[in-house]
């Protein structure tokens, strides 16, 4: 996506060899221009698989997936939840997610009759890495016995395993721009295949 690959290059950071900070825009700091325009984008692509609810997890995608879910026609958005609250009921379905930028285990839950079973889900977030976030998406739609219908992200990091298994594994994904790499912190977007 054009707009999106212009922020990145123009505003964008990379630190270390691994970590994209787009904060100033994306997960921080929201670009609202930049945030409905890829919520159209993701809409054009899934649209046809007449998705009836859209699931991300606290707290940065849940921008996106409002952006998309509104584009798609005010569907509904469900994040799972990184705490247990007393306001959760004990119906929940839960998985376990390693998080790649915090290096620690959380537990991801949802209560049940949110996510019902046979609802026709599209994932969206802010990044894809390691994948350990969409595993514990699919996941929780697999207990669920909800249908996945395809993952949209925002911004794909082409370097770690996460896009490439889950391509591989038949899923319709769909990043609206991916880094190859980052060289003295500078971050190289693989070229649009669009
Ligand atoms: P994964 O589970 O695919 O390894 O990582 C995805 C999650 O980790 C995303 O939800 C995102 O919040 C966070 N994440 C992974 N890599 C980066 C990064 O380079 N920059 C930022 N800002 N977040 C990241």
């Amino acid at each position: 996506m054009e707009e999106l690959r212009k922020m990145i290059l123009e505003q964008g950071q990379g630190i270390g060899a691994d970590i994209v900070k787009v904060d100033i825009f994306l997960n921080h700091r929201i670009d609202t221009k930049l945030l409905f325009a890829m919520g159209k984008v993701w809409a054009d692509e899934f649209r046809d698989e007449k998705p009836d609810l859209v699931l991300t997890v606290e707290a940065s995608g849940i921008a996106m997936a409002v952006a998309a879910a509104h584009a798609l026609g005010d569907l509904p958005v469900v994040f799972a939840k990184k705490s247990n609250t007393a306001v959760l009921n004990n119906e929940t379905v839960q998985a376990e997610v390693y998080s790649f930028t915090h290096k620690t285990q959380n537990t991801i839950r949802i209560e049940r009759r949110y996510l019902p079973e046979g609802s026709r889900v599209l994932i969206i977030d802010d990044f894809l890495a390691d994948g350990q976030a969409a595993h514990g998406l699919l996941t929780l739609c697999e207990k669920q016995k909800a249908t996945v219908v395809g993952i949209g992200v925002a911004v794909e990091k082409g370097f770690q395993p996460g896009g490439k298994a889950l391509r591989d594994a038949g899923i319709h994904l769909k990043s609206l721009a991916i880094v190859d790499r980052i060289e003295d912190g500078k971050i190289i977007l693989r070229p649009d295949d669009d």
